[in-house]
């Protein structure tokens, strides 16, 4: 390979030199050869499904080429049996991108056959399916964006299943996380793009003693949110109010996920991320400790800040909030982390109006009607996603400026769900095709000119977000005149 050439020093994206079908050695190994920098992220899924590593079936790397950046390595099972016979799926991804292969192998007897199911395959097929997705929207559009035609039945895509099966089918073909498990997929890639941000030592171990529980906050998808008292946190107070999420199920894979994700959030410091103090691992449930944002998310804040029945915020205060968002997101950016899921129901607030980017991933269960279920258990939050997250699940820096986009329009339209009188069909059709959300009533003109600067068609043309967070600082000092002549 041509890649295999460039010296470790070159970025490369990734590639699959080689995945063969299993061969018996002191345990079985099915053999893979690999190449990308930075080093990619290796995972597996086993007939479609993510497949989660342990003392029976890992990955192990056998060998680096010298001055090279391909690796030799084996997923290693030890004692297989015939439920191990399958489809096994090679996903390599780094920075730069992803290749996937797979293989079936049978680990009892000899191997059979074989099912090659690579890159350009899968393009192939994302490009048909693309074909023939982008006609029936075009269809569709005459229904639905063009005309908002009530009655207007859309003849291909007629019912959400079709369009999940459409998606479903090119995600197959074009996202090594079409079939992976659970609704931590967002979350897995951050970390599988990321590698460099985990720092297992770094993590702070909270004692269960030192934990006393108050009440219930919430709930998320990984479990309950409770207010509670933490002593010998801070060295300056005995006793501090935090937050802590507590683990539902400790699975082997849940339990996985909880460390990488503390990791993770260890590394991300910054006064608009929310504070991750530590963890307490000792016994059930696994508990993180986060500090305690008194006003809760920022969705429901702004939903019970509306025009009714309180007083609403005025213009200054939801350039305010605007501005820290974009602060943490530029945080964000200038580690090329990128958030996949930012919306207002992420993001949390304090005393002062304070606002942090306070979720990574794991608040799925309460806004569940936000996320779109895409082919088995895959959610996708597609109202806040551009079209190419949707059409190829393409997240990138450029992608969450999107999403920052509605967000700001969450916050004028005091929390409405982008594209509320839509089903979620409907607001894919319309998200591919390029109609906007409207302007919202509040929202003076420039504001809007940033929403529409983040609403580019082409990601390298939305504006980038240390730009945006400029524009945001400059009208947060002088505000825009504005007259609500509707209101
Ligand atoms: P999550 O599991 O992060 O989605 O949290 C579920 C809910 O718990 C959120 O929607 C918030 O209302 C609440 N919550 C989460 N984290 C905090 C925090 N640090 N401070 C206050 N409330 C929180």
């Amino acid at each position: 390979s041509s890649n295999a050439l460039q010296t470790p020093s070159l970025p490369v994206p990734p590639v699959i030199l080689l995945l063969d079908t299993a061969i018996p050695r002191h345990s079985w190994c099915i053999p893979f050869s690999v190449d990308g920098n930075p080093v990619p992220d290796i995972h597996w899924l086993f007939n479609g499904t993510a497949l989660v590593e342990g003392p029976y079936i890992h990955t192990l790397i056998m060998e680096y080429e010298h001055n090279s950046t391909v690796l030799h390595g084996c997923l290693q099972l030890n004692r297989p049996t015939h439920v191990n016979n399958g489809n096994y799926t090679l996903v390599v991804e780094n920075a730069l991108g992803w290749a996937s292969r797979t293989r079936n192998s049978s680990l009892e007897g000899p191997v059979e056959t074989t099912d090659e199911h690579t890159f350009g395959v899968s393009v192939a097929v994302a490009l048909a399916v693309f074909a023939c997705l982008s006609l029936s929207v075009m269809l569709i559009l005459l229904n639905k964006c063009g005309r908002r035609s009530k009655f207007g039945i859309n003849p291909v895509l007629a019912q959400e299943d079709d369009l999940a099966m459409s998606l479903h089918f090119m995600n197959l073909g074009s996202s090594p996380l079409s079939s992976a498990e659970s609704k931590l997929e967002g979350l897995k890639s951050n970390f599988i793009e990321n590698p460099q941000y985990f720092c297992n030592a770094c993590v702070h171990h909270v004692q269960r003693r030192d934990i006393v529980l108050k009440w219930e906050l919430g709930e998320g998808a990984f479990g309950k949110v409770f207010l509670a008292e933490c002593y010998n946190l801070l060295p300056e107070q005995e006793k501090m109010l935090v937050a802590v999420k507590a683990l539902k199920e400790v699975t082997e894979s849940a339990r996985l996920d909880f460390q990488r994700e503390a990791e993770l959030l260890t590394v991300l410091q910054h006064e608009h991320i929310v504070k991750f103090y530590g963890v307490c691992t000792e016994g059930e449930p696994l508990i993180m400790v986060f500090e305690y944002m008194k006003h809760g998310d920022l969705n429901r804040f702004l939903r019970s800040h509306g025009p009714d029945p309180r007083g609403p915020l005025a213009l200054g205060h939801m350039l305010h909030i605007a501005t820290q968002i974009a602060s943490g997101m530029v945080y964000l950016a200038s580690l090329h982390f990128v958030h996949r899921d930012l919306a207002t129901r992420n993001c949390l607030v304090g005393h002062d109006l304070v606002v942090k980017i306070g979720d990574f991933g794991m608040s799925r269960d309460i806004y569940s009607t936000d996320y779109y279920r895409v082919g088995g258990r895959t959610m996708l939050p597609i109202r806040w996603m551009p079209p190419e997250s949707i059409l190829y699940r393409k997240f990138t820096t450029e992608s969450d400026i999107w999403s920052f986009g509605v967000v700001l329009w969450e916050i004028f339209t005091y929390g409405k769900q982008p594209w509320y009188q839509l089903s979620n069909t409907e607001a894919i059709e319309c998200i591919t095709q390029g109609r906007e959300l409207e302007r919202p009533r509040t929202c003076p003109s420039e504001v809007y000119a940033i929403m529409q600067s983040c609403w580019q068609r082409e990601p390298q043309q939305r504006q980038p977000i240390k730009e945006i967070h400029s524009r945001l600082q400059a009208l947060v000092k002088t505000p825009p005149v504005y007259l609500d002549i509707l209101g």
